[in-house]
């Protein structure tokens, strides 16, 4: 069965100023190399739908939904945070961004794909409960979980996040919940600089040394991520995927190329063979500099859609 990938074109409407980092050729980037890969000839293209109040309000408090939705702009900006703001665009593109989650949870679900690529922007993994930050509007892995976990009844889901930066606003809104394990590895001392107190079981949080590569990723991985997922068992995996750990990207300072996320995909992929039937939703994240950006997502989408 193929994988699918979910993306929409609103998705790079949202901007927030030149030289922002977090900009819409992101997209185009990935884009670009996944059709120089021929991948996207095995996965099936969805647009992604708009997520409803109900779906985003299982993740964040209805009050914060509803005041984000308030400030979006009818010109110009709206400032929601130092790093983040809105354009006129940008609501629509967050709501594109959670409802891509809560889709490739239905499809994986259904039986329509082997699992799901959400290539979408905004990312999430800051997005706190009640606070947009650090480029993040909506928690769209955390929209898509609560939907695998209220609506669709999984009752133990793994979300595994190796962006270079501690997902802030996942801890926020899962420390607690027994039914998800998040397993974080990430840059220590880096924004939002969080994570390097363990704020409840659930969660198996490892700060990398500065200028840490491939081999203490790896390592990483195999001592605290696998023995923890072994025991967890979990019926489906979410995966925080962002690249900008990547050694040619400056928002972080790891070391890790294109083979390490094509490895690390793969000890997810195993897992999930094992004990989730393979199923697994992955969310676009962080990754800043166009070409390694791209050119890690197409080692990720290699693994997932089985060409490795
Ligand atoms: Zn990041």
């Amino acid at each position: 069965m193929p994988s699918a990938f979910i993306s929409h074109p609103d998705c790079m409407r949202h901007e927030m100023g030149q030289c922002h980092p977090e900009c819409p050729e992101r997209l185009g980037a990935i884009n670009d190399q996944l059709l120089i890969s021929g991948y996207l000839n095995f996965m099936n293209e969805y647009d992604a739908p708009l997520a409803s109040i109900e779906e985003l309000s299982r993740a964040h408090s209805a009050l914060y939904v509803k005041e984000l939705i308030a400030q979006s702009p009818q010109e110009g900006y709206a400032l929601v945070d130092p790093d983040t703001k809105m354009n006129p665009h940008t609501l629509n593109a967050a709501l594109r961004a959670a409802g891509s989650a809560v889709f490739a949870t239905d499809l994986v679900l259904n039986g329509q794909a082997s699992n799901a690529f959400c290539c979408v922007r905004p990312p999430g993994h800051h997005a706190e409960q009640n606070a947009a930050m650090g480029f993040c509007f909506f928690n769209n892995v955390a929209v898509g979980i609560r939907h695998a976990l209220d609506v669709r009844g999984i009752e133990k889901i793994a979300l595994i996040d190796f962006d270079v930066h501690h997902g802030n606003g996942s801890e926020n809104i899962f420390k607690g919940d027994s039914r998800v394990l998040m397993c974080s590895i990430f840059e220590k001392d880096l924004y939002p600089f969080t994570g390097e107190y363990l704020p409840d079981q659930n969660m198996i949080n490892i700060g990398l040394p500065t200028r840490s590569k491939g081999d203490v990723f790896r390592e990483a991985v195999e001592q605290h991520w696998i023995p923890a997922l072994e025991a967890f068992q979990p019926q489906m995996i979410y995966i925080s995927a962002g690249f900008d750990a990547h050694r040619e990207d400056d928002m972080g300072n790891l070391g890790l190329v294109e083979a390490d996320y094509e490895w690390v995909t793969k000890k997810i992929v195993e897992i999930a063979n094992k004990y989730s039937e393979g199923r697994i939703v992955s969310c676009l994240e962080g990754g800043y500099v166009l070409s390694p950006l791209a050119r890690s997502v197409v080692a990720h989408i290699k693994v997932l859609i089985g060409a490795d």
